[in-house]
């Protein structure tokens, strides 16, 4: 057991890392990145895998216990089933957790099992195959809906990521309350952020959590409040009689800052203490100086104790940058 020494000034404790083994994708959502890509790193500026193994085990010696794998779409990445099998064995580490777009990710599912990973959240927009398509720029909707049924029959614990929007999606809320009817998975629904690798365009942040909320309870005026674990970042609910429940995450209103157990590492090494803050260290960097280990962890707790309290103070201190796509901030 490792004592967990990762403390904010504000008394929060950091268990959980994300950590993204790539800014690549085989998907281009509008909400993301722009149809033609972003400035993808190079391979010498990407980590190696070795570098996120030493980086995984310096966090976990200050007590993380949990990584979540994403990315950009996690299962690009050449090496990554070996990485996982490695990173697996780390002292502390409790669990890994993977988010990925799901066009590759059933391929793996029974590695994933064998590696006794089997909480995978996969990004779902719409039910719909031309919107699906519109949404993410890519004809995959009948693959990526297969993908989760065969997640879910393997036994794997799925979630659904929907990033709600006008003109986009919204016409979809209903129906995927209709799916937990009979499927044992929860649904969460996210506001739209701005971190879409643009040089400024704004969402139209017309459809918060109190009004996807509104909306659903319009139709299911019985649905029951959950309790959800100290650290959730969604409100959770449930329509009586349906096997599995959905949630709303604030995700852009950030209600949530004050119990976020998170820390994230980008591909390229760079550590963020806040979504919405600016890179607060290159890790990466550090070790290719040279540093040990022990500099590495002293900068990590320096970065953690610094951190602002909540996402608007950190968006603050982005001073403005606060569109660099998800795929390089791991979402
Ligand atoms: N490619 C994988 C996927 O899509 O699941 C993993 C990486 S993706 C950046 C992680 C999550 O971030 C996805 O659920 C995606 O919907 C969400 N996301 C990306 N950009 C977002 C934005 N601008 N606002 C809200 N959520 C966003
Ligand atoms: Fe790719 Fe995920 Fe970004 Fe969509 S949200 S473009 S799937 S990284």
């Amino acid at each position: 057991m490792n004592d967990n020494k990762l403390v904010d000034r504000y008394g929060r404790q950091l268990n959980y890392l994300r950590l993204s083994v790539t800014d690549r994708c085989n998907f281009r959502c509008y909400y993301c990145m722009p149809e033609e890509g972003i400035d993808f790193a190079s391979r010498k500026e990407l980590m190696s895998f070795d570098e996120m193994l030493r980086l995984s085990s310096v966090f976990c010696q200050l007590g993380i216990s949990k990584i979540r794998i994403t990315g950009g779409e996690p299962f690009v990445r050449n090496g990554i089933m070996p990485f996982l099998d490695e990173l697996r064995q780390l002292d502390g580490l409790n669990e890994i957790t993977v988010t990925s777009n799901g066009t590759l990710s059933s391929r793996y599912r029974k590695q994933l099992l064998g590696m006794g990973i089997k909480k995978i959240n996969i990004s779902l927009d719409s039910l719909d195959r031309e919107r699906f398509h519109r949404i993410t720029r890519r004809d995959s909707f009948e693959e990526v809906y297969q993908s989760i049924f065969d997640l879910l029959n393997d036994g794997f614990e799925v979630k659904l990521n929907c990033v709600v929007a006008s003109n986009k999606n919204i016409q979809d809320i209903i129906p995927f309350i209709e799916l937990t009817r009979d499927q044992a998975l929860s649904v969460r629904f996210l506001e739209e952020m701005p971190f879409n690798g643009t040089d400024g365009k704004q969402p139209l942040f017309e459809w918060d959590h109190k009004r996807i909320a509104d909306h659903i309870h319009q139709y299911y005026p019985d649905t029951v409040r959950l309790i959800s674990e100290a650290n959730s970042t969604s409100v959770n609910y449930q329509v009586p009689g349906h096997r599995g429940s959905f949630g709303i995450i604030p995700s852009f209103s950030r209600t949530f800052c004050g119990t976020c157990n998170r820390v994230r590492l980008s591909a390229t090494g760079e550590l963020r203490t806040c979504l919405y803050g600016p890179p607060v260290a290159n890790l990466r960097d550090l070790l290719r100086s040279g540093a040990s280990s022990a500099n590495v962890a002293n900068e990590i707790l320096v970065a953690v104790a610094n951190r602002e309290r909540d996402g608007h103070a950190a968006e603050l201190a982005s001073q403005g940058n606060i569109h660099t796509s998800m795929s390089v901030l791991g979402g």
